[in-house]
């Protein structure tokens, strides 16, 4: 490509940003976001599809999905990447620094995780079009509620799927980056009983629930607990709402994450028999209640979707490091699916702060890997 050429992309990935970001799109609320890019997509050709993911969690948009035909044999390959970003995001104001940096103008998020990724990978399509270049059946998926623990990804119809493997664009790091691995999340949520009683005339009688919370949080293990997992309190609720009654109720919410899916369960166990035993000491109860919204996923190091990004980042003299996250993505749902794949690095640093940026060096490199991805015929 010439030097001409490649400015004018330069300005089209930038602008394509601007534009993805400039839209308000909070998890649920994402139907302008979803307008968008099916719009983008049948441009491109693409056929696309919006399932009812919205109506299940009281969203106005569902799952955009696109598929279209390409003349490289080979099978389909899917790439997707999700529509929602996280708060403050409303009226995001996006500046472009002199060094090719683009920041919020500090009050809310960017909008990187997910729009540069996005604006990637449509600035990708577009360039092969114009190209002519031939390039693989495609498949794309635009999840909604990706923030919110997955619950876009949770309810896709996966059967239409066609790909054998998975590229998603939802990582930090520098790209040419991927995450091959990551836990499983846990979210637990206890609630201690005990007994309200007078806590001047009849202390005795009570059963401090809020006490017994105490000192089951007080024996566990915080923070990493053991190889590859860890284990938080993120909030206690509890007690009444005067000084002078001995609270019969407290509830606790946290998180158990781990590599291991059973040794996730296992622990998640082991803090509940923990509480059960502390209440029961006291003569209260205790009772836990769990959801586990992220499976853990390996994709084998050898499998075809790793050799494909090693191939391509070798290509631009990419790292093709691959890395373990402790993070949740979309490709939980669909390593659950049977489909393996890889997180790459799209572009975005400090996320989820007011502070996130991308850089449009690193979205360039990222259209051309995904370009090379879509052309890979092996
Ligand atoms: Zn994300």
């Amino acid at each position: 490509m010439d030097e001409k050429r490649k400015s004018i992309n330069r300005e089209r990935l930038t602008e394509t940003f601007l534009r993805l970001v400039s839209i308000d799109s909070p998890s649920f609320g994402e139907r302008r976001m979803a307008d968008e890019l099916k719009g983008e997509l049948e441009k491109l050709g693409f056929l696309t599809e919006e399932d009812e993911a919205g109506s299940f969690y009281g969203g106005n948009a569902g799952n955009v999905y696109g598929f279209r035909r390409g003349s490289l044999p080979g099978g389909a390959l899917l790439f997707a990447a999700h529509m929602d970003t996280v708060e403050p995001a409303k009226g995001k104001r996006a500046v472009v620094h002199g060094d090719g940096r683009i920041t919020s103008d500090g009050t809310t998020v960017l909008g990187a995780d997910c729009m540069s990724g996005t604006a990637a990978l449509l600035e990708a399509l577009l360039e092969l079009k114009e190209e002519g270049s031939p390039c693989r059946d495609l498949e794309i998926v635009f999840f909604t509620g990706e923030e919110k623990h997955l619950k876009g990804s949770a309810v896709f119809d996966f059967s239409k799927i066609k790909a054998k493997e998975s590229f998603i664009l939802d990582l930090t790091g520098p790209v040419g980056t991927a995450a091959y691995r990551a836990p499983t999340l846990v979210d637990f949520r206890i609630e201690v009983r005990g007994r309200a009683a007078h806590a001047g005339f009849a202390p005795e009688k009570g059963i401090h629930a809020v006490a017994i919370a105490a000192r089951a949080a007080a024996s566990m293990e915080l923070g990493h607990v053991g190889e590859g997992m860890t284990v938080n309190i993120g909030g206690i609720k509890g007690g009444g709402t005067t000084t002078n009654i001995v609270p019969e109720y407290c509830s606790l919410i946290g998180e158990v994450r781990s590599y291991s899916h059973e040794q996730a369960l296992k622990q998640t166990e082991r803090i509940g028999e923990l509480f059960q035993k502390e209440a029961a000491k006291a003569g209260g109860s205790s009772c836990m209640t769990f959801e586990v919204p992220v499976h853990a996923y390996c994709t084998p190091k050898d499998h075809s979707c790793v050799r494909r990004f090693c191939r391509a980042c070798g290509q631009l003299g990419l790292s093709g490091k691959l890395v373990k996250t402790f993070g949740g993505s979309d490709q939980s749902n669909l390593s659950l699916h049977g489909i393996n794949g890889l997180v790459l690095a799209s572009a975005m640093e400090q996320v989820h702060s007011c502070q996130e940026y991308t850089e449009v060096t690193e979205l360039l490199k990222l259209t051309e890997l995904l370009k090379l991805m879509m052309q890979d015929m092996e």
